[in-house]
């Protein structure tokens, strides 16, 4: 057999030849290297046959920052970590221990609770069995040997991952160590230059809280221990700029384990999510949207109609009221169609655009809740615009500038992608050929670059999907643009048109920073909570030096609030420099000091840039003013 080469050449297989034989044929330096192949851009273990006719390309330790050499380095080190766990901890019952981004982690049952030291003895212990040297065997069986080798081994989640395994069962062996596993691995432990435990967290099997809390172990690894320091480097960036660390220091919001996944606003988290209301509502005016207000809960039978009984009901909480099943609203748009429904329309009316910032509930596993990130309880910057066929070009080209409008106003790079139509569509080819080129001629008109995904639309339509790049380099969806030709023809919607006939009109779903939730969440990470003037709580702190110069703050004080800006003086008998410290921490964008020297002609400002420079007050209510932007 012959398999294709990146080059395009073509290489002699005798049939049945495997990844490692292929690096093999091409030099026995590459198979040493070798740490997977990727045929037809999928991974597959070195181990396991080609097939003819396929393209090639064998990944090998240089290819240090490829996700997927990356993948298999880190899928290997978790099985070093479960073998370690199970030599340290006798009697340790293993889970499950899987790579993730940046990483990976294992799931154990420890016989005793563990506490941080365990992190240093686990990372020791593996290190011993690199230096010591391991290699992966990897064979496949049955499902009755493997359930039977788990039980005996006292194995219980192994047992149950068997059971519930699906396809063929694969084992893979490391020093006294063998778990189940699809694999690919490493050739040897070798290539693992740099591990790291990083952090022990609780984590309920298959993430269900009825299941037992199971203790997990993060880690992760790197083919250079530069590449690992690097990596430590950006976690503490991040660690600092966690948005549940930021959102008490700064008093913004809180959570409690009473109300899981919803966030309390304190006061200056209200004052920034009011600047986001205020803002959304302001342009909505200005752009021709109308607000409106829907219920919070519907029968089960509004769900049906939108499909999302169907599609969506194992995130959407239920309840009964009087025998009738109900839900809570997941997303605003069924609600909006019914309300659309209400009332008779005419073409006249289009393109009607309504907005609602609606409370929506969706139910997420307590496993994966995190911050104001991944919440329970959130609200959107939503709206639904109902058009003639003939006006959905501007109203999309409406949206998407309206959406660069706010995304330049936050300062952020975002990239665009196009998501087709997924396997579970409702409608017809005809109807998404259409809608999805729609979109694209909208994002080439604005001159966008995209890329387009298969099968990521929404199950009503394709979208256009807005996303933001962090300053840590991560990658956020806030906005999304979606074309609708299903829910209006479900919901029986109809207009009249000039022709005196009844028509279907079209729906755009668009919501820009999204649930504003997270928008605040992955803000406040992405400015390290130095959040811009004019969303900032405090705009201004003024400081007195002593008693004598109160009144004086004072009267600076109500000049600027006059203005509108947010001021407070901090009066606290300490000194000076506390005083300026707390400022600094509290990320208060101006801090100005007043003492002797100072009167409404003199202030000495110091900015949060570290410039500071003597100005008028009127003079700084200028620089507020052009700084604020809105
Ligand atoms: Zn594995
Ligand atoms: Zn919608």
């Amino acid at each position: 057999m012959r398999v294709i080469l990146p080059d395009e050449t073509e290489l002699e297989l005798p049939d049945g030849a495997s990844g490692l034989d292929a690096a093999r044929a091409i030099g026995p330096r590459l198979a040493e290297q070798a740490v997977l192949v990727r045929v037809n851009g999928s991974v597959r273990d070195l181990r396991l046959p080609l097939a003819d006719g396929e393209r090639i390309q064998v990944l090998t330790t240089r290819d240090r920052d490829d996700p997927d050499a990356l993948y298999v380095l880190r899928h290997s080190a978790a099985h070093l970590l479960a073998e370690a766990a199970r030599r340290l901890y006798p009697g340790t019952k293993v889970a499950i221990g899987p790579p993730i981004e940046n990483g990976f982690y294992y799931d154990f049952e420890f016989p005793e609770p563990v506490t941080e030291e365990a992190l240093e003895r686990l990372e020791e212990e593996m290190r011993r069995e690199i230096a010591e040297g391991r290699s992966w065997e990897r064979w496949e069986t049955s499902r009755d040997e493997a359930r039977g080798f788990f039980e005996q081994e006292g194995e219980p989640y192994k047992v149950e991952l068997v059971d519930t395994a699906e396809g063929d069962i694969s084992f893979y062996r490391q020093g006294d160590f063998v778990d189940l596993c699809r694999g690919p691995h490493l050739q040897n432990a070798e290539p693992i230059k740099a591990v790291k435990l990083l952090s022990l967290a609780g984590a309920y099997w298959r993430g269900d809280e009825t299941r037992p809390q199971l203790t997990r172990v993060y880690g992760t690894a790197f083919f250079d221990p530069q590449d690992l320091e690097d990596y430590l480097q950006r976690i503490e960036e991040a660690k600092r700029r966690d948005h549940r660390r930021l959102g008490r220091t700064l008093g913004l919001f809180d959570f409690s384990e009473r109300a899981p996944g919803m966030a309390f606003w304190h006061p200056r988290g209200m004052v920034v999510w009011n600047v986001l209301e205020d803002l959304r509502r302001r342009e909505n005016a200005r752009r021709g949207y109308e607000e409106v207000r829907t219920p919070q809960l519907y029968d089960s039978d509004l769900w049906r109609t939108s499909g999302h009984w169907e599609k969506f009901q194992e995130h959407m909480f239920r309840l009964e009221i009087e025998g009738r099943d109900f839900g809570l609203k997941p997303m605003n748009c069924p609600g909006h169609c019914l309300l659309y429904s209400l009332s008779p329309h005419s073409y006249r009316e289009l393109p009607l655009r309504i907005a609602e910032a609606g409370n929506l509930h969706r139910n997420e596993l307590s496993g994966v809740l995190h911050g104001l990130l991944r919440v329970r309880h959130f609200v959107q910057d939503d709206a639904h615009i109902y058009c003639t066929q003939e006006q959905i070009q501007d109203e999309l080209l409406a949206c998407l500038d309206y959406a660069y409008y706010l995304y330049d106003l936050f300062d952020l790079d975002m990239r665009v992608e196009l998501s087709l139509r997924p396997d579970n569509k409702l409608g017809t080819d005809e109807e998404w050929d259409f809608a999805e080129e729609e979109l694209r001629k909208a994002l080439a008109s604005k001159g966008l670059d995209y890329v387009e995904s298969e099968g990521e639309g929404s199950f009503y339509g394709p979208k256009i999907d807005l996303h933001m790049d962090d300053s840590l380099g991560r990658s956020w969806q806030l906005g999304t643009v979606q074309l609708d030709l299903q829910m209006p023809k479900r919901f029986g919607l109809a207009y009249q048109g000039d022709d005196n006939a009844e028509h279907t009109p079209a729906m755009i779903h668009r919501a820009l920073l999204g649930s504003l939730e997270r928008f605040v969440g992955v803000y406040l990470e992405h400015t390290g909570g130095e959040l811009p003037l004019f969303l900032a709580p405090e705009q201004v702190r003024i400081l007195p030096v002593s008693d004598s110069h109160r009144s004086e703050a004072e009267s600076l004080a109500d000049r600027l609030r006059a203005d509108g800006f947010r001021v407070q003086v901090d009066e606290r008998e300490e000194t000076v420099s506390r005083r300026i410290r707390d400022a600094e921490l509290a990320k208060v964008p101006y801090v100005v000091v007043w003492g002797d020297r100072e009167s409404l002609d003199s202030v000495s400002v110091r900015r949060r840039s570290g410039e500071q420079s003597v100005t008028s007050a009127d003079a700084l209510a200028e620089e507020l003013r052009s700084a604020a932007r809105l």
